[in-house]
């Protein structure tokens, strides 16, 4: 767990979270501020900052989120409409929450490329 890293708080159960899918690996909570009917966050419990510092050996991690996003891209019906996959990395992509998660959005039409 790293100090002060809202995501590993959300993970420990210090800070409440809607949690959708939980397993020794990966947990998925549902954004706090959704931008699509349905917007899921998808994170390694372990601290890791951002996908720019994924090696091969997290192979087994990334399979799992990647996995569960079919699942619940599945169970929240938006599977077949199509959906987005989307990890912002740094400040030039938009990360505002230095703990690597997946942004699972569907439920509505998306532009590419994003803004
Ligand atoms: P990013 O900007 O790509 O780092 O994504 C961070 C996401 O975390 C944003 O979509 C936020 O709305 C979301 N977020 C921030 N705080 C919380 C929280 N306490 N619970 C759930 N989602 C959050």
């Amino acid at each position: 767990m790293a100090d002060d890293c809202l995501f590993c708080r959300i993970v420990a159960g210090e800070l409440p979270s809607t949690k959708v899918h939980e397993d020794d690996l990966v947990l998925a909570i549902r954004d706090i501020a959704p931008g699509s009917p349905t917007h899921i966050l998808l994170m390694p419990k372990r601290h890791i900052a951002s996908a720019l510092d994924l090696t091969e050996a997290d192979a087994p991690l990334v399979g799992r989120i990647f996995a569960v996003a079919a699942d619940l891209a599945r169970s929240e019906g938006i599977a077949d409409a199509g959906y987005r996959l989307v990890s912002n990395v740094g400040g030039w992509g938009g990360q505002s929450v230095d703990h690597l998660h997946i942004h699972l959005m569907g439920g509505r039409a998306f532009e590419w490329p994003p803004g």
